[in-house]
């Protein structure tokens, strides 16, 4: 990815407007869905160099936008609206400007939308109230009591006190401070701005093993220098990863420039909050979708200010006003989920290596199972890869077995094998924990009435029912709609014929506590009662040895340090694999293999063992040999004999209307507009495999290029001009993920 030239000359362009002497006129970016900035005056008076966050009126409302450039001269300026205020904050920095415009224009979304992103914390630009102190006036009142006596004596050792501490310091009542205060005894000063506590590693804690020097060392060097590089680090679960990424953040730390780690499931970070802490004695700021409005506010004004060296984040932690960045880590950066599917739709963790590139900070990719993408990166040089070759644990990787489900059957009705059964019980009578893992939520995929056959499906998708037996609801994981389950059938009217079909995570733990009654046994998966809090706790008793078997959906593969787990039971392998999605196989191999590496972390031999009806597959052979390199290797030929990512570029275009005749007309009209172009080929359209979501009934065209082929472009070309009936939508997925 280069940047465009344009960048650079927009950037000059926009260096020279404070230089104007008439009236000037700027164009004004608004964080919303238009295509692009508005052209406002600015007032004489007023200083509001590019990047500054300023109001400005539109229509009858008043709203926040940023300072983008000097404007065309194609508005009158009679016509122009005056700026009605600059607010107090630092301008955004043009780093980050060149990288909202690099973003939309790649994404494919509205410059104001991306734009959106850096703004959600509209009270960050306001000065914030300072915080009041009290000092002793110049005068002492002439009833001296021995309270206000206190008051004195504490002033006196601190000089200052702030307002909040003061009462409780000398031990009066607010009321003698307010007397005092009222008789001009006591003055309120503004009290200075405390810098927080900083990070700093410690260099008394691990001794790093010769891999993760060479790594660090690199990594660090990378850092300094102040240039762009990308890194992949590359090494099995377990193998130090962490302690080598924190000397990065140490090293852009020693050169006074802040880190960000993004990281894919940031509710569950709190193992790795401790381990910072420990490290580097205090521990980082954090930023995730659950955090008041009042802490954004701060983290976004101290982020800017360069008071918040290390955070902590989810994706949208790339659109902070990062004011010297060194270095963004994306750990797990194979996790689907830095892929944003709904709003504005982008992969963090390209738009973190971009972001990267213009802020001249270094980029680690972290992974003990990298992406295609990331792997042929790294082997054809544009990443340099930095390998732990071994597990720090003294144990090293858990033996991997997957047993033949066509020749050894689960008794009826059950879903593990025996010989799972029995794994499960002698590491139970070692005293170790035992993990069975199926990715799937709910109690049954499937619901039907076994009178008269109906099966039970969604009536706002092509979905069929979850039955969460738990909950005693019928769910559709599409939509998010519930009913309560039906005593008799809706179809048939019979009462008690409803039978489940097929496993999930809470039939399975059923299956569990029967077995094994005398376990304690911990539930993982998403729709839990109790949210985080309950989670953390769990895995808070997990690490101290206080459960026995934990049953979990694929929340539990990533990033835990289960030190007593010596066991991994897979109950379907095969899951996944049939789903016909272009990393089908990929993303079944990073999981397994992820889920297997939470087996025997430290001194306990791990084993895993995947329950399979195709045992010969190349992605569970890869498992069981542990031969990752061969298996990327192999699925990096098919993708190219294929022409698809990395070594061809998609987007897709995703249609719906609430009725199907316009997404099926709308459809026809694209099919017919489809720009000829050597190097790009259109797939579809095709009715997508949900057909219908939320009552919208859906269309899908693929966009399949060659990598060096200017695929937006010809998306621009393509649809321009083109009219939506009403109700339509069409949003563009640019390198998708999900194909559904
Ligand atoms: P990864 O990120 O590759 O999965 P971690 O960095 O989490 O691996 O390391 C796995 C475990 O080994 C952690 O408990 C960590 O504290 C420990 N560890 C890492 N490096 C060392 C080292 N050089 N010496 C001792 N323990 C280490
Ligand atoms: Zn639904």
């Amino acid at each position: 990815m280069t940047a465009r030239r344009s960048e650079s000359q927009r950037l000059a362009f926009r260096a020279r407007i404070s230089h104007c002497d008439a009236m000037t006129a700027v164009q004004v970016l608004l964080p919303m869905a238009l295509t692009g900035p508005y052209d406002y005056e600015l007032p004489s008076n007023m200083d509001a160099p590019v990047g500054s966050i300023v109001r400005v009126p539109l229509g009858k409302r008043q709203v926040d936008g940023v300072v983008w450039g000097a404007a065309l001269g194609d508005v009158a300026p009679e016509k122009l609206r005056p700026i009605i205020r600059c607010h107090p904050v630092a301008p955004l920095a043009p780093d980050l400007m060149a990288f909202i415009d690099w973003m939309a224009n790649y994404v494919m979304a509205p410059r104001g939308a991306v734009l959106n992103q850096v703004m959600r914390v509209p009270t960050a630009f306001e000065a914030p109230q300072p915080l009041l102190a009290w000092q002793a006036g110049a005068t002492r009142p002439s009833r001296m009591t021995e309270a206000r006596q206190r008051v004195f004596a504490a002033l006196a050792d601190a000089n200052m006190i702030p307002a909040a501490e003061l009462a409780a310091r000398a031990q009066v009542s607010t009321a003698v401070i307010a007397g005092l205060a009222r008789d001009g005894h006591l003055q309120a000063v503004p009290l200075p701005d405390a810098m927080p506590a900083q990070p700093k590693l410690k260099r008394d804690g691990i001794v790093l093993t010769d891999d993760q020097t060479r790594a660090a060392r690199a990594l660090a060097q990378a850092v300094e220098k102040k240039t762009f590089s990308t890194h992949l680090l590359d090494g099995v679960t377990g193998a130090g990863k962490t302690e080598v990424y924190f000397e990065a953040i140490d090293a852009a730390l020693e050169s006074g420039r802040q880190a960000l780690v993004l990281l894919p499931e940031i509710s569950l970070t709190n193992q790795f909050l401790e381990r910072f802490a420990a490290r580097f004695g205090v521990a980082p700021a954090v930023w995730h979708s659950g955090l008041t409005m009042g802490e954004r506010r701060r983290l976004w004004r101290d982020v800017s200010l360069g008071k918040i060296t290390v955070l902590v984040g989810a994706r949208s932690a790339l659109f902070l006003p990062w004011s010297a960045l060194g270095v963004i880590i994306v750990d797990e950066e194979h996790d689907a989920g830095f892929k944003q599917e709904d709003g504005l739709i982008y992969n963090a963790r390209d738009m973190a290596i971009v972001r990267a590139r213009f802020a001249h900070a270094a980029c680690i990719l972290a992974s003990a199972t990298p992406s295609l993408e990331t792997a042929v990166n790294a082997r054809e040089g544009r990443y340099q890869r930095h390998h732990l070759e071994a597990r720090i644990g003294a144990a090293g990787m858990p033996d991997i077995a997957v047993v033949d489900m066509r020749s050894a059957p689960p008794e009826k009705g059950r879903w593990m094998v025996p010989q799972m059964i029995e794994a499960i019980r002698d590491r139970l009578t070692n005293q170790e924990q035992a993990l069975v893992f199926l990715n799937r939520r709910g109690y049954a995929p499937l619901t039907i009435c076994r009178q008269c056959g109906h099966r039970y499906a969604c009536g706002q998708c092509d979905a069929w029912m979850v039955e969460h037996r738990f909950r005693r609801e019928l769910m559709c994981h599409h939509c998010g709609t519930v009913e309560p389950k039906p005593e008799q059938c809706v179809s048939c009217g019979a009462v008690g014929t409803l039978a489940a079909c097929g496993p999930g995570i809470e039939r399975v733990t059923e299956e569990v506590i029967e077995m094994f009654p005398q376990a304690r046994v911990a539930v993982l998966s998403s729709d839990l009662r109790g949210g985080a809090a309950v989670m953390r706790q769990t895995l808070a008793q997990i690490t101290a040895g206080e459960v026995d078997i934990i049953v979990g959906t694929q929340i539990v593969a990533k990033g835990h340090h289960f030190p007593h787990l010596g066991f991994v039971g897979v109950v379907d392998a095969d899951l996944g694999l049939g789903n016909g999605d272009l990393r089908a196989s990929e993303r079944t191999y990073q999981l397994l293999s992820q889920v297997a590496g939470r087996a025997g972390r430290e001194a306990i031999k791990g084993s895993a063992m995947l329950q399979s009806y195709m045992p010969d597959h190349p992605v569970l052979q890869a498992l069981v040999a542990g031969d990752r390199d061969q298996f990327l290797s192999r699925e990096a030929a098919a993708r190219e004999a294929a022409r698809m990512p990395p070594f061809g570029r998609l987007a897709a275009l995703i249609l719906s209307a609430p009725r199907q005749e316009d997404v099926v007309a709308l459809s026809h009209h694209l099919a017919r507009k489809i720009p000829r172009a050597a190097d790009i080929d259109v797939l579809g359209p095709a009715p997508a495999p949900i057909a219908r979501l939320r009552n919208r009934f859906r269309y899908r065209f693929l966009v399949r290029a060659q990598r060096s082929a200017p695929i937006q472009a010809f998306i621009r070309q393509w649809l321009f001009g083109v009219k939506m009936p009403g109700g339509a939508r069409l949003s563009i997925d640019i390198d998708p993920y999900n194909f559904l």
